[in-house]
């Protein structure tokens, strides 16, 4: 059955830690796939997760199907997360949402929702943007059209030309946007142009689809928001597919989640039942175990605040290790002004190396960055910053 056909090339990232896992060198560095990793280059499960688990453990009672959308108290949890607790779009009901197995699962639901009744529609991504955006919306049957984000002489957003391409969008159309920590680059919008980004979404009338799986990591839980808070405001029609897997470290219980913003609690309660029939066929209903741990989290005062104290230790570490690769890297008299890292957000920096020298650093060092150069920053540690900023230093002279 499969004789005449081509195994498919091995995903670009989570092949990368594949050939990082078989790499023999003692001295291997993995620099690829964005999981945060402590100053032991572990990625423990947090102590707010553990004790929300004992908790679950002792008073779960049945292993029953949850509801398609997921268990009441994660959705509502997550809603508050999302919006802030006073927002009006949870007031007035019209936001609905469902609990999906991680962002992936919530980007790929709501892209079916849209495609039933938007078949029409084009999905704009960033240049660049997180190499699974494309695959998941293709995936679906859009087609995908691409709008200016990166400068890379300057290394900042490329503001005027992504005005220029969003202002251009036709009605309908969909506008994939990450809402903070943008992925691969690290380089997100103001506040100030937030504002005029959502503008030209209302104007235009194109729907914002905020991508949201970092909430946290840029500046806090409630700062990085202002995105979907700026859409909310507007009284627009707006999807957000947020997940728990960086957040929480919970990358393997699948806890995501796509929320739809209508214009009432009318157009909501008619999402939501094409939501339900969408996500019906594909999973039916969403795993149960990582989203009571969030619901059991973010009801708590007390568990709350210590995954805030936990989120903010893995925020700093993250910072800290900027400043030591910068740092790192002119005290080692590179002529390169590698500055610009330190004014990213989130976990990931766009470093500039090239192809040339990721495939070198790879072969030669056994340090693993993805194609693009973009460095996981949570990949380095007090133990192995010296030699990776050796070798950058190497590679560069
Ligand atoms: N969006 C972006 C921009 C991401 O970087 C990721 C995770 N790499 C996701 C979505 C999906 O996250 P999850 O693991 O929860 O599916």
């Amino acid at each position: 059955m499969w004789q005449n056909i081509e195994a498919a090339p091995a995903d670009s990232i989570l092949g990368l830690t594949e050939a990082f896992r078989n790499d023999p060198n003692p001295a291997k560095v993995n620099l690829g796939v964005g999981i945060y990793k402590d100053e032991q280059g572990a990625t423990p499960i947090l102590q707010c997760v553990k004790n929300a688990e004992a908790r679950l453990i002792e008073t779960e009672e049945s292993k029953v199907y949850l509801p398609i959308s997921g268990a009441p108290a994660y959705t509502e949890n997550v809603q508050k997360l999302l919006f802030g607790e006073e927002s009006e779009v949870i007031s007035s009901k019209r936001a609905i949402t469902a609990h999906a197995p991680g962002g992936t699962g919530a980007l790929r639901m709501g892209a079916g929702l849209l495609k039933t009744f938007f078949p029409e529609a084009k999905v704009w991504v960033s240049t660049p943007t997180w190499a699974n955006h494309t695959g998941i919306f293709s995936s679906t049957g859009f087609e995908i059209a691409h709008y200016p984000y990166y400068d890379e002489t300057h290394r900042s957003v490329d503001f005027q030309a992504m005005l220029m391409s969003l202002r251009a969008v036709p009605e309908g159309d969909i506008v994939l946007l990450h809402a903070c920590c943008h992925n691969p680059t690290g380089v997100d919008l103001t506040l100030e142009q937030w504002h005029q980004v959502v503008a030209i979404a209302q104007e235009r009338n194109w729907i914002p689809f905020l991508d949201f799986a970092y909430q946290g990591f840029g500046v806090g839980t409630s700062e990085d928001r202002c995105a979907i808070e700026l859409c909310a405001e507007a009284g627009i029609d707006f999807f957000v597919a947020s997940s728990f897997s960086k957040n929480f470290g919970m990358y393997n219980e699948r806890t995501g989640a796509i929320t739809v913003v209508a214009a009432n609690q009318a157009s909501a309660a008619v999402a939501l039942s094409h939501l339900k029939k969408t996500i019906r066929v594909v999973y039916s209903n969403p795993p149960a175990h990582g989203g009571l741990v969030a619901a059991t989290i973010l009801s708590d005062p007390e568990l709350y605040d210590l995954w805030q104290q936990e989120l903010q230790d893995m925020r700093e570490r993250i910072i800290a290790m900027r400043v030591a690769l910068v740092e790192g890297l002119s005290s080692r008299g590179v002529d390169q002004d590698f500055s610009f890292i330190t004014e990213q957000s989130g976990m990931f920096s766009f470093s500039g190396l090239s192809d040339e020298i990721v495939a070198w650093l790879r072969k030669e060092k056994s340090i693993y960055v993805v194609g693009g150069g973009r460095i996981n920053l949570a990949g380095l540690t007090a133990s192995n910053i010296d030699y990776v900023c050796d070798a950058i230093a190497e590679a560069l002279k």
